[in-house]
């Protein structure tokens, strides 16, 4: 599951809130206790944007760079949250900082996602000039997962904003050729793209409903899945 760094910010205009954590916490703890393996991408934006401050002139890399730092302080605040709830967790960062978690080693992650632990996985892919979106997509191809699922702040794909649109429509399913043509605004290209190469489809769903996720899991929830 994708967790960007905007749903971590609650009512916040900046930061984390732990109490949106904790509640997202909640919602994974409860994903786990019903036999689902889970892994997290965390994002950064709701304290680093490394595209924001470039545009400020900041040299690109070295500003993302610090996004992707931003990205291994949501992830510590989401391992707490979840590691509250009895939940075992391990956070593994595409840079390696081994005073504060483990490297990413894509077998040990596996390993560590049998014995049931969420594995929390920071730092986006390591790189400049990549998202945590398309960070999210690679490793879910990585880890052989069944779906991403990208939890939002509405509750699937619109053909434009619903809250600055009335008229917008909801999809429930879509092609992912459909939402890169359309540039419809669900993950960036890159990660629609290698989704589409592995056919793992992507459900987009709302993270700030309570029990958004176990509905969407049972199948009950309102959601967009992007598919073949
Ligand atoms: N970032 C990066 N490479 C990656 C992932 C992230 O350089 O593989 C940087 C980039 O500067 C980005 C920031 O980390 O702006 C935070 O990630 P993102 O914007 O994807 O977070 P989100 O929007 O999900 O909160």
């Amino acid at each position: 599951m994708k967790v960007s760094g905007e749903a971590l910010m609650g009512d916040q205009s900046y930061g984390i809130d732990m109490n949106t954590a904790e509640r997202i916490a909640e919602e994974v703890g409860a994903a786990v206790k019903a036999g689902y393996e889970m892994c997290l991408v965390i994002g950064g934006g709701n304290i680093f944007r490394g595209l924001q401050a470039a545009a400020k002139g900041m040299d690109r890399a070295a500003a993302d760079y610090m996004g992707m730092l931003a990205t291994v302080m949501n992830a510590l605040a989401m391992q707490t949250a979840l590691e509250r709830r009895g939940v075992q967790t391990r956070v593994q960062s595409a840079i390696p900082m081994t005073t504060v978690c483990e490297p990413y080693i894509r077998r040990r992650a596996v390993r560590h996602m049998e014995k049931g632990r969420v594995v929390i996985f920071a730092a986006g892919t390591g790189n400049p000039f990549f998202t945590t979106d398309t960070a999210a997509a690679l490793r879910a191809a990585e880890m052989g997962c069944d779906a991403l699922f990208k939890g939002t702040q509405v509750d699937g794909v619109y053909s434009a904003d619903p809250k600055k649109d009335p008229n917008a429509e909801r999809y429930d399913q879509l092609d992912y050729l459909d939402v890169i043509a359309r540039d419809l605004k669900v993950m960036d290209a890159s990660a629609v793209t290698l989704m589409r190469d592995n056919q793992i489809p992507i459900v987009v769903f709302d993270i700030q409903k309570t029990n958004g996720l176990a509905d969407v899991l049972d199948g009950r929830g309102v959601c967009t899945v992007v598919g073949p």
